[in-house]
């Protein structure tokens, strides 16, 4: 029998070796001025950092930018640059002049976060980080892997129902998750939920004010739609803007290690539970006392649908056999 390979989702090659979360500052040579591109890894410089410890070599002509170089005063040619007619005392590396120059050097490609570039590993272009849809809107390095011009392609050529199909199951999957979990929620007080986590985002860092509403939201951290109810050691403070990327993700494919430990210190969940790969299902939940709620609270009109959906939810959960007797022979699974 032959083997068949594997193949990922869209038939398309990934690049080899291109970083997801790497970033990319630019600067221009200032003797030679050539264009260059210097992998600045995982975590985005800041000026006064850059400053202090990079030093960008040209790979036109090796001058290497640092605060540890005087100006050049010739090019590769031997032709004079505008600093040789600076005096000698300023272009050398120590003067103030210098030094200033370098500042403003290392400000110029590093202090905006939209100036980073990134590479796609699909087209391979380097590219503005912005040209990259976000995960999330926090950063130059939470970007997809592919540029929002392949990202395109792929969705509308190569797989366009998948996407509208799944988004609608989960839609649904939640919707009816939601409406089983009533009553196993519990009231949050709000207050002491900002004073657990310091008032900000926990995601972002973002300070938030209690009062404007719209602008935080409570991540239910182990969603709904695999049965957990919104308890006060299942929430955690997002803004606005994180709680959109999150929705229903499972919380390892949102929050790094390092924010899983932080959250279960914080939250008193379980660790090895919020940092599995897998969505694992809440088979705790009294599912027969949510589905006797469910049936009394909700108004009848359309049951039916309902009841087909509730059912899809249990299978899928695998949580049929969870059910009394009385249950299984009122959804139809025995006589
Ligand atoms: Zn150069
Ligand atoms: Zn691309």
């Amino acid at each position: 029998m032959t083997r068949r390979s594997t193949k990922n989702k869209t038939n398309i090659t990934r690049i080899a070796g291109i970083r997801v979360h790497e970033a990319s500052a630019s600067f221009v040579c200032i003797r030679c001025s050539a264009l260059n591109f210097v992998n600045v890894g995982s975590k985005l410089l800041t000026p006064t950092e850059a400053y202090e410890t990079q030093s960008w070599v040209c790979k036109e002509c090796g001058f290497v930018h640092s605060k540890t170089s005087a100006l050049p005063q010739k090019n590769k040619e031997g032709k004079k640059l505008p600093f040789a007619f600076w005096l000698n005392a300023i272009t050398a590396a120590n003067s103030i002049a210098a030094q200033r120059f370098w500042k403003a050097f290392f400000t110029t490609a590093t202090e905006n976060r939209d100036a980073y570039w990134k590479q796609c590993n699909t087209c391979g272009r380097k590219l503005p980080a912005r040209a990259f849809s976000g995960h999330s809107a926090w950063g130059a390095l939470e970007k997809q892997m592919e540029c929002r011009s392949c990202k395109a392609v792929i969705n509308t050529n190569l797989n366009p129902k998948r996407t509208k199909e799944q988004l609608h199951e989960s839609a649904v999957k939640r919707r009816i998750a939601d409406l089983l979990l009533v009553g196993e929620n519990e009231k949050l007080n709000f207050e002491e939920l900002f004073k657990r986590f310091d008032g900000k985002c926990f995601k972002t860092g973002k300070i938030l004010s209690i009062k404007n509403r719209k602008s935080w939201a409570i991540d239910h951290i182990l969603p709904s739609r695999w049965l957990y109810p919104l308890t006060t050691t299942n929430a955690a403070l997002l803004s606005k803007e994180a709680n959109d990327n999150k929705r229903d993700k499972w919380p390892s494919e949102f929050y790094t290690n390092d924010e899983l430990k932080k959250l279960a210190f914080i939250t008193g969940s379980n660790l090895e539970l919020i940092s599995s790969k897998k969505p694992v299902v809440n088979v705790d939940i009294d599912v027969n006392a949510c589905l006797t709620r469910m049936l009394n609270v909700r108004s009848a009109t359309d049951i039916a649908r309902r009841i087909k959906e509730l059912k899809k939810l249990l299978e899928d959960n695998n949580i049929v056999n969870k059910l009394s007797k009385q249950n299984k022979r009122m959804l139809g699974y025995s006589k």
